[in-house]
């Protein structure tokens, strides 16, 4: 950390990063097929009697929800502080990394940070440099990495392991199908092989599968919970009839196996389960440090992405400003600017997998507050004492329950009962997740006494 020498290593992999972003970034094609498949969207949703394309989403994805749009940014306005938090922290790392000796990155203290430099191609969550931010280097002894490998894991023992964990909670085991047919490592037998990790209900009532290209990291331990929590909603309501077997809204589905992961990954369960040697209150900080980057840094852009097609469909963005209006919302909400010139010849929203997908992502924005909601209720079902982020509510029945309950309604009733059933209340809020973050924040403003919060 600090100034480090200029080596090789890293100017190479600087100009590789940069070379990525030029040569990933679909342009001209793209760009005139999305241009029809907006019209196209449009008409079909004004013969469905919504203005725009973009309102019959909303609709869809939230019944019962009609200001999604103002209610976002409201949830966004609340949790903006922390990001800004953080923003600073990270900034300044960065630049005690790397403005010696790479002046041609531009970074000061009141500016935004190039999106190449946060360890992942859309700059969407941060964890890849948690060693250039980590807030006690000394203490960061324990690495979940290591230990999987040292240990020997291997792929099929984390899908195991996840499995029992729900499994101690009361909640169902996975489905003889799901051993069989699941596609846990990319094949190599040269078929083409789509590796975005997804979970299928084939809609029997036993046949569930992830399909997944696992490899033995951390990252992926977390994806496969995330994976078997669409899996476990599918089975808890594969009683209801075909049209309620989904989810209360898109961001539950979505929220389920993430709630799980944030008992799984905390120090407390990972000592219990050898993955981590030892806690203290240093490493305590370390670990939400790791979180945030992952959870906090990515609201913004599970914002921005939606907030940028809502104005697409709407003709508030057209074919003259696609790409300056990304960058304005990238700017905007995440402080990031581009690494290299853009244009409009350029089309980066398309680099995004869920854009030419055409798969909503407003569910992960949501999702990502409302799990900290459900993680807070079965934590408080699982009786826990002490700090919320260092609550594991393992072998649970009471969390299990709830949780349960919750997931068996699918889509029979409104979100909001669907909500209320797991913690008492209706509404999407952030008290949770800035429960959750409490001691980090506090840190954070004392570390960034002086600094300039924000980006001009
Ligand atoms: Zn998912």
């Amino acid at each position: 950390m600090g100034d480090s020498p200029k080596s090789e290593e890293t100017s190479e992999k600087l100009a590789n990063r940069k070379q990525i972003y030029r040569a990933s970034t679909p342009r001209r094609l793209l760009r005139r097929t999305g241009d029809k498949l907006v019209d196209y969207m449009n008409e079909g949703a004004r013969d469905n009697a919504y203005p725009d394309y973009g309102a019959y989403w909303r609709d869809v994805q939230f019944m019962d929800t009609h200001n999604l749009k103002e209610l976002c940014e409201s949830l966004w306005k609340e949790l903006e502080p922390l990001y800004m938090q953080l923003h600073a922290y990270v900034r300044r790392k960065l630049i005690l990394k790397y403005s010696v000796d790479y002046p041609e990155l531009k970074l000061t203290d009141k500016g935004t940070i190039p999106a190449h430099l946060l360890g992942n191609m859309w700059a969407q969550t941060w964890q890849n440099i948690f060693d250039i931010v980590v807030p006690y280097p000394n203490a960061e002894e324990s690495d979940g990495n290591v230990a999987l490998i040292k240990q020997d894991y291997d792929v099929m023992d984390m899908v195991h392991l996840a499995d029992e964990f729900y499994q101690s909670m009361g909640l169902s085991p996975m489905t003889q199908e799901f051993w069989d047919n699941s596609i846990m490592v990319k094949p190599n037998d040269g078929r083409g092989f789509q590796c975005h990790a997804s979970a299928f209900d084939i809609y029997n009532g036993h046949d569930f599968r992830i399909k997944m290209c696992t490899e033995v990291n951390m990252h992926d331990f977390e994806t496969i919970h995330h994976e078997m929590g669409h899996v476990q909603y599918f089975m808890e309501y594969s009683d209801q009839p075909a049209i309620y077997r989904e989810g209360a809204n898109c961001a539950f589905h979505e929220a389920i196996g993430d709630t799980i992961s944030l008992s799984v990954m905390t120090d407390t369960h990972l000592t219990k389960i050898g993955l981590n040697p030892k806690e203290d209150k240093q490493k305590d900080i370390n670990s939400l440090m790791k979180m945030a980057l992952e959870k906090i840094a990515f609201l913004p852009f599970g914002l921005l992405i939606d907030r940028w097609r809502w104005d697409l469909f709407n003709g508030t963005i057209d074919e003259k400003n696609l790409n300056s209006m990304w960058w304005k919302y990238r700017k905007q909400y995440q402080g990031l600017s581009p690494p290299v010139q853009r244009t409009e010849a350029d089309f980066d929203p398309g680099a995004k997998y869920h854009v030419p997908a055409n798969s909503p992502y407003i569910c992960y924005f949501i999702s990502f507050i409302s799990q900290f909601q459900f993680y807070e209720a079965l934590c408080a079902a699982s009786e826990h004492q002490g700090p919320l982020h260092q609550c594991d509510f393992y072998q649970s029945k009471a969390a299990g329950k709830l949780l349960g309950k919750m997931l068996r309604m699918g889509s029979s009733r409104p979100w909001q009962d669907a909500m209320q059933t797991i913690t008492g209340q209706r509404e999407i809020s952030t008290s949770s997740i800035r429960e959750y973050f409490r001691p980090l924040m506090k840190w954070l403003e004392q570390q960034n006494q002086g600094e300039h919060i924000g980006w001009e």
